[in-house]
């Protein structure tokens, strides 16, 4: 029997026509790329977002069409979110770091129509656009006096001037919620990028999960700054949950430092941030520095690589901001779990809540999961077992943009790459990405807790640690360190602070110091092309004597 409710379909237009009619007056500030600080409202937002809907259709962009953007966290970007996906087209945001020839081969495969881009980005789109032969035109983000002069871009528009020729008055069509509504691609880090397509239905879904009190906890008395891109995974989903709950939003544009940063906290009164871990040790790097306090920041979410204690324990216990360690990826758009202690673990000693806070958190309502060994077969949640997770749930893809790389379920799960536990409590812990896995003698070494041990030194400020080639064990874990500037440290030393914290099978072999790590278009540090330099470290003395 039916139920006799009624059938709303979920749309990402609700969100905005939400935030207009209930959050109106509540604002938002972007640094702009020009520098400067722009604010309006959600009222003033909606307004501009109904002319954008109107100049997009006005270029053509039909429902389904695909519009691409090149952009930093601002007003524009969001108008753009709003817009696109609220008018039945597909919003598909492009990562500006990744190398041009991998951004026209995505923005190409995505058939994109328009391409939506800031001003930093002008010679990158001027070596691309020759060779986006789908892109109709090309819409620097900016005003009139703003406007590049640019031989190479044909059809190059005028973001305000799309806009001024239009009205606001356009109203948001319904559709069904399966309706794609926006575009992200993996990084592809083996083989091509894939896409990952997500529906006005799972965005909503995701949205309503993501505002949880457990979850990423979104509420109208926060100022929201989100430190992740609007290119990577949607930041988050922060945009939508801003509209949801009616949060003040504060976009930093591309000045992403740590001195910037922390300026926009303070002036704005920011209580909440999100970001990967490499951006906060910049902030933390200039807050220490000049002797600095967060006076309303109150939490942040780390997710995307794994947050090191050492930075947990800086944030809470130097400056009282909590730290939600989350985990997610573009194909869960990203939300998977988020880490909140439970109340039983509220009277812990701090060392052993440090170590709850240290796993990437329990699954969000929606989202189930499990781990299972080389054959397939499920391991117990005991905290102790480690398998590859599989997921499933609502918003996570049932297969890549145009069927690329064919069906990736198995028997209806996600196989996420990432090798974890799961304790009784329901917290997963990711030991590994299955490729970064370090096997010695037959037996896998957590590289994720070897880098953490590493990071709690004084004097380190980055570390990875990689499966180098041995001729006996096969793999032997290999640290690779950058210190902190100034300071002295031996290998004998660092790894004397591995000492009764590991299996001495664990310990790594050697260490090598470097200048900087490898980092990817996302802020994670690129660990294929460490092992690609430093695979042979530990045979080289082998290989030249053969
Ligand atoms: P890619 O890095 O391949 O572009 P994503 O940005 O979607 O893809 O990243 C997803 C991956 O990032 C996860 O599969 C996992 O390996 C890693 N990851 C995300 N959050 C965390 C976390 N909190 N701790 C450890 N690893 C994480």
């Amino acid at each position: 029997m039916f139920a006799s409710m009624m059938q709303q379909p979920l749309l990402v237009s609700s969100l905005l026509a939400h935030a207009e009619r209930h959050h109106g007056d509540q604002e938002i500030v972007s640094r702009r790329v020009e520098g400067d600080i722009h604010r309006y409202t959600y009222r003033a937002m909606a307004a501009r977002t109904r002319q954008l809907a109107n100049g997009i259709a006005a270029l053509g962009v039909g429902p389904g069409g695909r519009v691409g953007t090149l952009a930093w966290n601002g007003y524009r970007h969001l108008e753009l979110y709003y817009a696109v996906s609220g008018s039945g087209a597909v919003l598909h945001t492009l990562n500006p770091r990744l190398h041009p020839d991998q951004l026209v081969w995505i923005a190409e495969h995505a058939d994109d129509e328009v391409l939506f881009f800031d001003l930093s980005f002008l010679p990158l789109v001027e070596a691309a656009a020759p060779r986006l032969g789908k892109v109709r035109a090309f819409v620097a983000m900016t005003d009139r006096a703003h406007m590049p002069a640019s031989s190479t871009i044909k059809n190059l528009l005028c973001y305000e001037d799309l806009l001024s020729v239009q009205r606001s008055e356009f109203t948001w069509p319904t559709f069904d919620e399966n309706t794609a509504c926006s575009l992200c691609y993996t990084s592809g880090t083996t083989g091509n990028p894939k896409g990952a397509l997500y529906s006005h239905r799972s965005t909503v879904l995701h949205t309503y999960a993501i505002a949880l009190p457990d979850s990423l906890n979104c509420s109208a008395s926060d100022t929201i700054l989100p430190v992740v891109p609007m290119f990577h995974v949607n930041a988050w989903g922060l945009p939508y949950a801003a509209c949801m709950v009616g949060a003040k939003l504060v976009l930093p544009g591309p000045f992403l430092d740590g001195r910037s940063l922390y300026e926009l906290f303070e002036s704005e009164g920011v209580t909440m941030s999100a970001g990967v871990p490499t951006v906060w040790q910049g902030l933390l790097a200039h807050v220490e520095a000049n002797n600095l306090k967060f006076s309303t920041m109150r939490r942040t979410v780390i997710g995307g690589s794994a947050c090191p204690p050492a930075m947990m324990t800086a944030f809470q216990q130097r400056f009282d901001v909590a730290v939600l360690h989350a985990w997610g990826m573009t194909e869960l758009s990203p939300l998977g779990t988020a880490c909140t202690l439970k109340p039983k673990h509220l009277a812990l000693p701090e060392e052993e809540r440090l170590a709850i806070q240290a796993k990437q958190g329990r699954p969000v309502f929606g989202i189930d999961m499990k781990i299972v060994d080389a054959d397939g077969k499920e391991l117990p949640h005991d905290g102790q077992a480690a398998g590859e997770l599989l997921v499933r749930g609502p918003w996570v893809i049932q297969s890549y943009f145009k069927g690329e790389g064919g069906d990736p379920l198995v028997g209806g799960w996600f196989p996420t790459g990432d090798v974890a536990t799961i304790d009784a409590d329901g917290y997963m812990q990711i030991t590994d990405r299955s490729k970064d896995v370090i096997k010695s003698g037959g037996e896998w070494i957590g590289s994720i807790e070897l880098e953490n041990i590493a990071m709690a030194h004084p004097g380190v400020a980055m570390a990875a640690c990689i499966a180098a080639r041995h001729p006996k064990w096969d793999e032997r874990p290999l640290l690779i360190v950058v210190k902190k500037p100034g300071v002295e440290l031996t290998s004998a030393e660092l790894l004397k602070s591995f000492e009764g914290r590991i299996a001495r099978w664990w310990m790594p072999d050697d260490v090598v110091f470097i200048e900087a790590l490898p980092l990817g278009a996302t802020g994670k540090v690129q660990k294929a092309r460490l092992r690609e330099q430093y695979r042979d470290h530990l045979v080289r003395g082998q290989l030249q004597a053969a």
